[in-house]
């Protein structure tokens, strides 16, 4: 019997575990999908920890790429055999899953499967925070945090495709090489974030903070930012911010805050396909990198969510099904 990972109750990684499950049976406009790679990512932490509750048992996961391999009736837009992608299932931590064919992303040629698995969800994340939370223009100077991590890699590419001026931080030596490899113009450790942006911008400030640490670094974004700046909070992973005063944002100079999430930025298929379209031809086009830092057998998803818990990993962690090691 094929496998999922799934869990009885919230906690820590331990909850996650691999169970055997019949092989799922497509519904009307969906596909079967043979999972190739399944994209980790920090909302399926939250969910199983129970900072995002969820009804258990619950099989986490909304990010895979694989191959058709069954037909629901109806879809006419695919073939068995396609290649696709989403940011959009559930339950994706499974050796098959089922997607609507409204929400797969077809993988173009050029794009190998594994990283059609590690790339939409944070790629278009990148993609809608330079293009729609904030539209940067060339000139602008662009503060991003965690500048290795997964969304900060595409991100800081991105921004420099803009023609921005990006500073990130980053916690160690190792991740600010990679940080400055994808294109980072200062890369900064968390000390004093605040202060360094102004001697960096001559005193003005940043056009745009992107910050997906949360707690830690709110209040540092909001000093950073120049008068009339936008301050994009798109995450929490030093935890979420508490509830705030409107009042500081005529004090720190008129400032913008927004908090959005991805599935707001993905409305329609045109959407879906606009940001979806750039990414893929970006990286069929070699302009994109993707850094896939840490694959992991399906079975120990648990593993994966420790290491990006512990903040030692770079870039995007997937769930490799057919890889060796596996339970079941
Ligand atoms: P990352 O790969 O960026 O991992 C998180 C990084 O944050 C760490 O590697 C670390 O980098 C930094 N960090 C700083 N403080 C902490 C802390 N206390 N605990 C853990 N990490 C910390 O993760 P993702 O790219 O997957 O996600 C980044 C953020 O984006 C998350 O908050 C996530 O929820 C959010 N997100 C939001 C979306 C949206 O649409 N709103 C969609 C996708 C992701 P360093 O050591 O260099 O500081």
């Amino acid at each position: 019997m094929p496998i999922a990972v799934h869990t009885t109750r919230a906690g820590g990684p331990e909850v996650l575990t691999a169970v055997d499950v019949p092989r799922p049976a497509p519904g009307p406009g969906e596909l079967l999908v043979e999972v190739a790679a399944v994209g980790v990512n920090f909302i399926e932490t939250y969910q199983r920890s129970g900072v995002y509750p969820v009804e258990h048992p619950f099989v986490p996961g909304s990010e895979a790429s694989g191959t058709v391999v069954e037909l629901g009736p109806g879809v006419e837009d695919f073939a068995v055999g396609d290649r696709v992608a989403t940011t959009e299932g559930t339950g994706t931590y499974a050796e098959y899953t089922v997607l609507s064919a409204e929400k797969a992303l077809r993988v173009p040629d050029g794009v190998p499967l594994d990283v059609a698995g590690a790339l939409p969800l944070q790629g278009m994340t990148a993609h809608y925070l330079v293009n729609s939370s904030y539209a940067v223009q060339a000139g602008d100077t662009a503060l991003c945090y965690a500048g290795a991590g997964g969304v900060g890699l595409l991100l800081i590419q991105l921004l420099k495709l803009k023609g921005a001026t990006v500073i990130t931080t980053t916690s160690t030596p190792g991740k600010a090489a990679l940080a400055r490899a994808a294109g980072a113009d200062h890369v900064l450790d968390y000390d004093d974030v605040p202060h360094r942006v102004r001697e960096l911008t001559g005193g003005r400030g940043v056009d745009v903070v992107y910050d997906g640490i949360g707690k830690d670094t709110f209040e540092h974004s909001l000093d950073a930012l120049r008068i009339r700046g936008t301050l994009v909070l798109f995450g929490g992973a030093s935890g979420q911010v508490p509830p705030f005063d409107l009042q500081q944002l005529n004090a720190h100079g008129s400032l913008t805050v927004t908090r959005p999430k991805l599935n707001d930025f993905l409305l329609d298929a045109e959407e879906r396909a606009w940001r979806s379209g750039e990414l893929f031809s970006l990286v069929a086009e070699g302009r994109l990198d993707v850094r896939i830092g840490g694959r992991f057998p399906l079975a120990d998803a648990g593993l994966a969510h420790t290491e990006l818990e512990s903040r030692r990993t770079t870039g995007k962690l997937v769930l490799e099904p057919s890889a060796a090691g596996q339970d079941g």
